[in-house]
């Protein structure tokens, strides 16, 4: 199957001929090299044909569909009375009759279960993971608060479980993982009742950046050290501040090194430090959006972990996040948006 990146570059050459609007200087662009642009996705959604080819090619409906009652291979077809407005149609006569079977262009697809238009369904899928905020996707499109909700729930939810499935444990023999908690701003719920902050527990491995991040309800031994047995491997050096949760590593298998910060930054007798876990506080803090944080913090976590797996695999997040669409098994997933 082409890599979504290859059928991207195809495309925005097809569509390069649309661009008639020309800067003074410079030029307007699809998107370079299979990385599409906004303006990419709408031309795209634009040329209904086109849109369905796109589709095929990159895997995300069918390619071949064979029809269930006469096994000929089925056409997309256009079909002004379908919401569509294009069909699975199979045309294959036997003794003069055709046999007419019409299947949805969606089936056994991504697209199957939403109620949304094809274009909608990839409009907003490509604002959601590009991070574009709630309120500038409301203003620009004028969609129902409700419809761009449950679409956001969708996109987190695939998002959560790519991370999940994708992330392995980190640190071991040799290694050193620094260790910390961080404490993520503060949500109103309504006015006179505000609720503290939400604890995030996470470690990062020097010299990789491998990092994971938990969100906590509190910072308990037990809570903290069974994070730290879930995703550290054993015999791993763990570097940490005083907090006196982490005073039992040492007996659980792991190798334990500390410093005060009520008194250093750089422990003098060890050179122990966690300034590489500071910066990663600092780093998530500030690309976390600020906006609607009554989204469960867990997905804030996965998104950022998501595009920093992006980032370093060097590959676009929404081509990336319609690979993940593409090898999903839709038949069997059942979900309602
Ligand atoms: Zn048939």
């Amino acid at each position: 199957m082409s890599s979504i990146l290859s059928v991207v570059e195809k495309f925005q050459g097809l569509l390069e001929e649309n661009l008639k609007f020309k800067f003074s200087s410079g030029r307007m662009t699809l998107g370079k090299c299979g990385v599409p642009n906004r303006l990419f996705i709408f031309h795209l959604c634009q040329n209904q044909k086109l849109f369905s080819d796109f589709l095929q090619e990159a895997g995300l409906i069918k390619g071949v569909f064979v029809c269930e009652k006469c096994n000929s291979e089925m056409k997309i077809r256009a079909k002004k009375n379908s919401s569509d407005g294009l069909m699975w149609v199979c045309r294959k006569k036997t003794a003069g009759k055709e046999c007419g079977i019409q299947k949805s262009i969606r089936h056994g697809s991504w697209f199957s279960s939403s109620r949304l238009r094809m274009e909608e369904v990839f409009f907003l899928t490509y604002e959601l993971v590009r991070g574009t905020k709630s309120e500038d996707i409301q203003e620009e499109y004028f969609l129902s608060s409700t419809t761009l909700a449950d679409w956001r729930q969708f996109v987190n939810e695939t998002i959560l479980d790519y991370i999940e499935l994708n992330s392995e444990k980190i640190g071991g023999i040799d290694k050193i993982v620094e260790v910390g908690e961080s404490k993520f701003g503060k949500r109103k719920y309504h006015k006179g009742h505000a609720v503290e902050g939400q604890w995030v527990f996470g470690g990062v491995e020097r010299g990789s950046g491998k990092i994971f991040l938990v969100a906590v309800h509190d910072r308990t031994r037990d809570t903290l050290v069974g994070v730290i047995k879930q995703w550290i491997e054993p015999g791993t050096a763990i570097y940490s501040d005083s907090w006196e949760s982490y005073d039992c590593l040492d007996t659980e298998g792991f190798q334990h090194l500390k410093v005060n910060h009520g008194v250093t930054f750089v422990n003098p007798d060890t050179g122990c430090h966690t300034k590489t876990i500071e910066s990663t506080w600092r780093h998530v803090k500030s690309t976390l959006p600020s906006h609607n944080r009554q989204m469960d913090f867990k997905f804030y976590l996965a998104y950022y972990l998501y595009i920093k797996s992006c980032k370093e695999q060097k590959v676009d997040c929404f081509n990336k996040y319609l690979e993940i669409i593409r090898d999903e098994n839709w038949a069997e997933k059942k979900f309602s948006v």
